[in-house]
């Protein structure tokens, strides 16, 4: 029902694994050239080959200014333009923050929140000269619209990308780029696996539609996003969530029983 974008070219950073991969093979499902980006050459090949000719797998680190910069040439040599960016590289490390280091803070704000500043500006030369470009980002329930303890620097570089976001889609709507961003709730991918199994049951039991997300529930999100019917839409949210920030408590859950 949507219009094809196939022939367009997506960038997708973190795809060697998780919610990265999903949105990756789901864009090359589509039709799309696809540019697979982690710091593991490795595991991006991997992805790459699942997805098949029209994929490539790229290694850089997307929190350097040459590591995005790499990934943006890359593109451009390997398929022409760039169309399409997925800001999706994150990590998510736990630390109280009575024990959280300076260093520990600057690692989680420059993977998840600097790596958007150096990938969105390393894309725009190629989404200016194409004159449309649509950026996602992906961003977290965790800062934006909730707490959890561990995670205050998590928080801050998931909130302050949709700080970022919102006045570059006023930069960029003139180039007919727009810029929105994805909240996911707990999408079982390797990442969230490393929390543990009770954290995961808690999740579980504290998610209205009694489930975890998978990379495909945020893949589809992205590619509604990323699509043509959805050119007016620009710096704004979905939170994919299967409906977890919506109780006002947990006995709001248990008083369905
Ligand atoms: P994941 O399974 O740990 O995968 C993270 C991906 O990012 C890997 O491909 C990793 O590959 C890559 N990466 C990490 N640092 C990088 C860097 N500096 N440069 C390039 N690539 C880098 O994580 P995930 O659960 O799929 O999460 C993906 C995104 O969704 C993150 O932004 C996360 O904050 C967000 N998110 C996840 C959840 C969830 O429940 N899983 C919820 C909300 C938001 P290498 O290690 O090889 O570089």
């Amino acid at each position: 029902m949507f219009a094809s974008l196939a022939g367009k070219t997506v960038i997708v950073t973190g795809a060697s694994r998780g919610i990265g991969r999903g949105i990756a093979k789901r864009f090359g499902a589509a039709g799309l050239n696809v540019v697979v980006v982690s710091r593991t050459l490795a595991e991006a090949e991997i992805v790459a080959d699942e997805i098949g000719a029209n994929a490539v797998a790229v290694a850089a680190d997307v929190s350097t200014p040459a590591g995005a910069t790499a990934m943006a040439e890359a593109a451009v040599r390997r398929f022409g333009s760039i169309d399409i960016l997925c800001a999706n590289a994150g990590i998510f490390p736990a630390a109280k923050l009575s024990e959280m280091t300076p260093e520990q803070f600057d690692h989680v704000i420059n993977t998840n929140l600097k790596s958007c500043f150096l990938t969105v500006s390393a894309v725009l030369p190629a989404m200016s000269q194409a004159g449309w470009g649509r950026i996602i980002l992906t961003s977290s329930i965790t800062g934006p619209l909730t707490g959890y303890p561990g995670w205050s620097h998590y928080g801050a570089s998931k909130a302050g990308q949709l700080g970022f976001m919102r006045t570059a889609a006023i930069e960029l709507a003139p180039k007919n780029i727009t810029m929105n961003a994805v909240l996911p709730g707990n999408i079982f991918t390797e990442g969230l696996e490393g929390n543990g199994t009770d954290y995961i049951a808690a999740m579980e039991a504290s998610i209205p539609l009694k489930r975890l997300g998978t990379p495909e529930d945020i893949a589809n999100a992205a590619l509604f996003l990323a699509s043509h019917e959805a050119a007016y839409i620009t710096g704004q949210t979905i939170t994919v969530d299967g409906g977890q920030v919506l109780p006002e408590s947990m006995a709001a859950l248990d008083a369905l029983n």
